[in-house]
């Protein structure tokens, strides 16, 4: 038994900082001395703060696809860039909303309390959407939001279109920039997803994202009053009608494609209307389903792309010397390898046409504000699995877990027989948590560690469940330090976690939600999920591929460190010395 937390994970990975580039600066400075006084001069910090997230992109994704990629996106990132080629999260519940507010805040889910995209709110008897705030509204342009044509299925799930990041419970690294310009720096986030914006924007920037019903880019009463003139002017322009009556089509001849001649792969989802073979036809705007079909594809990047390109003219971004800050969130990859997976040839020309949005973003950012005044970080939310019909083509076990179809009745009666209540234990269950009845467990008199741990020794019995491990274990301080342990207590926040945390063994996942059913569905402990690129480029960072371990929380204390804020209020991240080592 070893009690262990952040701080003595925090000592261990400080060992393994290998100051090699220090240790090259102090021999040139003892060999010649006039170098030194030329190195004393920092250079000057960037305009712009330029913070990437790709949604669900795996680690392995931009190396696997490079070979048809042409100069400016990722190959400049890779010539040019500090890539960090073995970042992992730590917490266990790999989702859209954990990840993203992981990168803006360099803390745990523990620590930043987005544990889960949706979780049981004790006090409102009610699942949550983890940034609804029903205290706000959305500001509409172009029409009410029509909640019938919200596909994401913890998107659909909030009973309100109200968000803020009120429930991101430390502070962001846009937060620490505000408060140190005392709110002179402009922060900004866009993205798709409403999550991939407002935790990145944190409680003092603003965040505007893609609404499926109209088409437009929205954001709520927390950030504005009324839209400034040049979003309405934006969305006037009504962009998405380009891609009407148009599809998706293929970059390049199939022959070149690493999956040219598995068009079509068993286990990719069928969405009526945008089918599972290429051409993917986007059909008339007039259809319900249009700006969906946008998001399934490369379209909604390129449309976030422009959008955020009418965001840095506007609002003048990285044009004085106070440091800016501009969140960009890219969502298709997610979506299309939810659709289809990553390894098929939907996500395969979606990489190579991201590639070119993003070659497309640096060149604008180079024209209008300069790469050598602009610091780029990119990273993802979380990584993600491949389908279980082609990891079983490979020959390893893999398959969908399906709690709907669990039989639990005799672990219900069992419960029902020890402690003389059954399924009036339950309160709710939303993967990966499972909450009781406190109440009910309190008014019978009932240990509520007891009947937790007998909960979750009836849920390892399930095929598929690889822990299902309880609050009361988790803060006990008496676990065995294992990595699954280590990845639940890091996504444990006692007030929003439910009583039991339940995870699925390797290449096991659930594919169904609400109605929405997926190919690939991240949100587990494992490399797959949790491996993601972290690389830093532009400004004055040199050409270096990192192999040692880092994470992606490194990332918010990496920038405190270097814009000399304080670091975010909650961060456990470490700063990233090689990237350091180019403001010094
Ligand atoms: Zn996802």
């Amino acid at each position: 038994m070893v009690e262990f937390g952040n701080d003595s994970r925090a000592l261990e990975r400080e060992r393994k900082q290998i100051p090699i580039q220090f240790m090259a600066v102090l021999a040139v400075t003892l060999l010649f001395p006039a170098v030194h006084a030329f190195a004393a001069a920092n250079p000057p910090p960037p305009k712009l703060i330029l913070q990437i997230t790709v949604d669900q992109l795996r680690g392995d994704l931009p190396d696997k696809y490079m070979k048809n990629m042409p100069d400016g996106g990722f190959r400049y990132l890779k010539d040019q860039g500090i890539w960090y080629a073995n970042a992992r999260y730590g917490h266990a519940n790999t989702e859209t909303v954990v990840g993203h507010t992981s990168l803006a805040t360099g803390a745990d889910p523990a620590q930043h309390g987005m544990v889960s995209n949706v979780w049981f709110d004790r006090e409102t008897g009610k699942l949550a959407y983890n940034i609804e705030d029903p205290r706000y509204h959305v500001l509409t342009e172009g029409g009410d939001v029509d909640k019938s044509t919200e596909i994401d299925a913890s998107q659909a799930l909030a009973s309100t279109d109200g968000r803020s990041p009120a429930n991101i419970l430390v502070s962001t690294f846009s937060d620490e920039l505000s408060l140190s310009s005392n709110g002179k720096a402009k922060i900004f986030a866009v993205s798709v997803k409403d999550r991939g914006a407002v935790t990145l924007a944190g409680h003092n920037g603003k965040a505007f994202w893609f609404s499926k019903s109209t088409g437009e880019f929205i954001s709520t009463s927390y950030y504005y009053d009324k839209y400034p003139a040049w979003v309405s002017a934006w969305n006037r322009q009504g962009k998405p009608e380009v891609y009407s009556n148009k599809s998706w089509e293929l970059l390049h001849k199939p022959s070149s494609y690493l999956y040219g001649d598995e068009d079509g792969n068993s286990g990719e989802v069928d969405v009526a209307g945008f089918g599972r073979t290429f051409p993917h036809a986007y059909g008339d705007s007039s259809n319900k389903q249009f700006n969906n079909y946008l998001t399934f594809s490369p379209a909604g990047d390129e449309l976030t792309l422009d959008f955020a390109k009418a965001v840095i003219d506007a609002e003048k971004l990285g044009q004085d010397d106070i440091t800016d800050f501009l969140a960009i969130s890219f969502s298709s990859t997610d979506y299309v390898g939810h659709i289809f997976g990553p390894s098929s040839l939907e996500a395969e020309d979606n990489m190579l046409r991201l590639d070119r949005t993003l070659a497309d973003l640096f060149a604008y950012v180079d024209k209008n504000i300069g790469l050598a005044n602009t610091l780029i970080v990119l990273s993802a939310d979380h990584g993600g699995p491949e389908t279980p019909q082609h990891w079983q083509k490979f020959g390893i076990e893999s398959n969908f877990v399906s709690p709907a179809d669990w039989d639990k009745a005799p672990s219900i009666a069992k419960l029902k027989k020890r402690f003389g209540i059954g399924q009036a234990l339950i309160k709710s269950f939303f993967p990966p948590y499972l909450y009781l009845d406190r109440k009910v467990i309190k008014d019978s008199g009932l240990d509520l560690a007891e009947v937790e741990n007998a909960v979750a020794d009836e849920l390892m019995s399930i095929k598929g469940v690889a822990l299902a491990i309880s609050s009361s274990n988790l803060s006990s301080n008496q676990l065995p330090d294992t990595f699954l342990n280590r990845a639940a207590l890091r996504n444990y926040n006692r007030k929003r976690s439910g009583n039991i945390l339940i995870l699925f063994q390797p290449h096991y996942f659930i594919n169904h939600f609400n109605g929405e059913v997926v190919a690939a569905n991240h949100g587990g402990p494992w490399n797959y999920d949790t491996y993601v690129p972290v690389i830093f480029a532009g400004s004055t960072i040199k050409q270096q591929r990192i192999d040692r371990p880092v994470e992606p929380i490194d990332i918010a204390p990496t920038l405190a460190e270097i814009m000399k804020t304080d670091k975010p209020s909650g961060a456990t991240g470490i700063p990233l010395q090689e990237v350091m080592q180019a403001f010094k």
